[in-house]
């Protein structure tokens, strides 16, 4: 890990405490884990940091399979019958979600756009990218998570989903919170956190503090811890250290509460 390199200096290190290093790390560390490689490192890594969301050898394959099952129910009955994605027509495919079926850490974003709605698969375009940095920098894969948005078709020109739409295809999200259980969620921008946490607040205020999801009344009882970070495509917009010092942030937040409880 730690052969200072770009911007290395032979001096003493600064101190931590002070609030431009402290920012200048920040800034090093988000670029370093969302993408860049040969940065100075720090070691803010508590020390067991070795995370996985799914600890794979310690979910018997029968849960997995059984999940995997239930979501592939979910997803033909949503395609079937949801009375959002059944009557809109102006996308080409619906984006129900992908993952590990037993993730415990699942991503909840806004709504398929372009790329999504051609490839029919959540995040693999440009916020996409960022995305798969941020879930990079928490030292995890892609595809040990599980990925999802509030609407499973794509609003016509990128629009932001009206309320009506919510209601209609959140049904199926919140059947897949209960079938997946993740120990955490993270939504991704104002769309996601407000439906979840079930809240007008916007996201500038909401960001950074953890919540907890309630399942609906009517549903088993579930409450899992949730976190509610910027949308990716937002961080690409606001590349500021500001932001990438915020969204960091949450993701640390995110990796010890794992950590945590696994
Ligand atoms: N933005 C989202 O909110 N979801 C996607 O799947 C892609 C972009």
């Amino acid at each position: 890990m730690s052969q200072p390199t770009r911007g290395g200096s032979q001096n003493a290190p600064a101190q931590p405490s002070d609030p431009s290093v402290a920012a200048h790390r920040a800034c090093v560390e988000s670029d370093r884990l969302m993408g860049a490689v040969d940065v100075p490192l720090g070691n803010w890594y508590p020390p067991n940091h070795s995370v996985s969301t799914s600890e794979p050898a310690a979910i018997p394959q029968d849960r997995r399979s059984k999940c995997a099952a239930m979501l592939a129910e979910l997803r033909e009955r949503h395609d079937r019958e949801c009375p959002h994605c059944t009557a809109v027509s102006s996308h080409q495919r619906t984006v129900f979600g992908e993952g590990d079926p037993c993730a415990r850490l699942m991503f909840v974003g806004e709504a398929p756009g372009e790329t999504e709605d051609t490839l029919g698969r959540p995040f693999v375009g440009k916020a996409g990218r960022k995305l798969d940095e941020m879930i990079q920098a928490i030292g995890l894969r892609r595809e040990d998570c599980y990925i999802a948005n509030v609407l499973k078709s794509r609003p016509p020109d990128n629009r932001a989903p009206l309320p009506l739409e919510i209601e209609r295809c959140s049904p199926y999200l919140v059947e897949q919170l209960l079938i997946i259980r993740p120990s955490v969620i993270m939504t991704l921008g104002g769309p996601a956190t407000k439906m979840l946490m079930n809240t007008d607040v916007g996201i500038m205020k909401l960001r950074g503090e953890w919540s907890q999801w309630v399942a609906p009344l009517g549903s088993p009882i579930v409450s899992i811890p949730l976190m509610p970070t910027f949308h990716p495509a937002y961080l690409i917009r606001n590349y500021t250290i500001e932001t990438r010092t915020q969204v960091w942030s949450d993701l640390k937040a995110v990796m010890h509460r794992l950590a945590e409880s696994a």
